[in-house]
């Protein structure tokens, strides 16, 4: 159970990382992709460890991601920066991407690279390809969220036993990592169905693309 719990998180992880949204190849794209690797391994290690503390995030990624093999090798930035951790508290209301949960509580983990900055310069780069992308592939982006938020409404459903009743919801719990943003700037909203539970009880709508369902 557990370990399938972790593979879910893991395809949710995935299916918004931002790795695969740069076509050109530089320093900075390849630091943050370093930075990112850094952060999904931090996630996978915190699923398996929910008695980690906080205040050892960085001794946790200097020592034991890649011995635990929640990263396969350590990760650095090429051009020579040198990378710098701190963490806060999150606010209730903000779902950035580098937001960790830990010990119960949300947590911001800044991973911050001596020559190209913080980690959400990297994501903003990111965001703005992939803004830029034609609107076939930003519907297909839009699919994907919608999957997504699928995917949290079920591991909501089998962990708590009942219905999550909105998005933020499934966001204040961890069930959805961070928010997510439809490219063509469409809004989602759950519709609930007469029947079914988990993912099967809510239609997920996005207001440019429309239904999931209809989508699919
Ligand atoms: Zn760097
Ligand atoms: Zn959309």
């Amino acid at each position: 159970m557990k370990s399938f719990i972790k593979i879910i998180a893991l395809i949710l992880y995935i299916s918004v990382s931002p790795v695969l949204a740069f076509a050109d190849d530089d320093d900075f794209k390849k630091c943050g992709e370093a930075r990112y690797l850094i952060l999904s391994g931090m996630e996978l290690y915190l699923i398996d460890h929910k008695d980690a503390a906080a205040d050892s995030f960085e001794k946790i990624i200097s020592a034991d991601l890649v011995a635990g093999k929640y990263m396969s090798e350590p990760q650095s930035c090429p051009g020579g920066g040198i990378f710098s951790y701190s963490h806060k508290p999150a606010r209730d209301d903000w779902f950035p991407k580098n937001a960790l949960i830990c010990g119960g509580k949300r947590y911001i983990l800044e991973i911050k690279c001596s020559i190209h900055g913080g980690i959400d310069s990297f994501f903003d780069e990111v965001e703005k390809k992939k803004f830029a992308m034609p609107p076939s592939e930003k519907a297909d982006a839009c699919v994907s969220n919608m999957k997504t938020i699928k995917g949290a409404l079920e591991l909501y459903y089998m962990e708590k036993h009942v219905e999550a009743s909105s998005i933020d919801d499934l966001l204040k719990n961890g069930f959805l990592k961070c928010s997510l943003k439809c490219y063509s700037n469409g809004a989602y909203e759950l519709k609930k169905l007469d029947s079914g539970t988990g993912s099967a009880l809510h239609d997920v709508i996005c207001s440019v693309h429309g239904s999931i369902e209809k989508a699919k």
